[in-house]
């Protein structure tokens, strides 16, 4: 953890005050205006009330734009990475300079407005890294002693209690025999689905997410939401079909 961010998790709002730290504060009232869609307005609006009933000497002074730099250390980040509007390429690595599909020959830029070239790209993926999820699962105490549950768990032929219970990981050990004899590895699966974030034009979905579990993990934990790692998020309304495959090459990429 940062330094910065390390003082004030432990600053207390003003002296004699122990209960909560600023830090603490600042992300509950975060979480508040996620949870329940507030906007940025809304959201200063509470810091100033707060700032008016509390006392004068280190006040909450934080608005969004304060506190959203404060919590940005926090924050594990994720990539832009253009893609063909058509789905035959990703423009990643050797091919982020292109300005044209190598298939289509579609250009990734948007029509000119008048006589001005457009700089906005047809389509983007948005791509969080694994790794740094899967490093907090092995540094923290609390979930580093499951991560080799499945090492010790016993399938039952005809019962499933795990996902990793299924035919398919019996199908991956017969090809991958000596994975799962390092009990460092991760098994991961992967699922997708369409959603509408905003609820706008009674669309069933308007972007299409991509989630990781990981199976090391025990049933209970495994389930979780908490446990689901977002890996990536596409804009479209078209289920992605075979184009699956092209928008898996980051992740790919990173696991090898
Ligand atoms: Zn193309």
């Amino acid at each position: 953890m940062p330094i910065d961010l390390l003082k004030d998790s432990h600053k207390p709002l003003w002296d004699g005050f122990t209960n909560h730290s600023k830090l603490l504060i600042i992300v509950h009232v975060f979480t508040i205006k996620l949870d329940d869609g507030l906007c940025k307005v809304g959201y200063d609006k509470i810091i100033e009330w707060a700032w008016s009933i509390l006392p004068k000497e280190d006040r909450l002074k934080e608005n969004f734009y304060t506190a959203k730099s404060m919590m940005k250390p926090l924050d594990l980040g994720y990539q832009k990475i253009d893609m063909c509007l058509n789905f035959c390429m990703l423009y990643y690595l050797k091919h982020t300079n292109l300005t044209r599909c190598r298939t289509c020959e579609h250009s990734c830029y948007k029509p000119m407005i008048g006589r001005w070239r457009s700089l906005f790209k047809h389509k983007k993926l948005r791509y969080f890294l694994i790794t740094p999820r899967l490093q907090r699962l092995f540094i923290s105490p609390k979930t580093i002693e499951h991560m080799t549950w499945y090492q010790s768990h016993d399938a039952v032929d005809g019962v499933m209690v795990h996902p990793f219970d299924s035919e398919s990981r019996k199908h991956f050990n017969s090809v991958h025999p000596r994975f799962l004899l390092e009990t460092k590895n991760v098994c991961l699966g992967l699922f997708t689905d369409g959603f509408n974030p905003f609820e706008l034009f009674a669309a069933l979905f308007s972007y299409w997410s991509m989630i990781l579990m990981v199976y090391n993990l025990p049933t209970e934990m495994c389930m979780r939401p908490k446990f689901m790692f977002l890996s990536m998020v596409i804009l479209g309304s078209n289920s992605l079909g075979q184009n699956i495959d092209v928008c898996l090459r980051p992740l790919i990429h990173e696991l090898k």
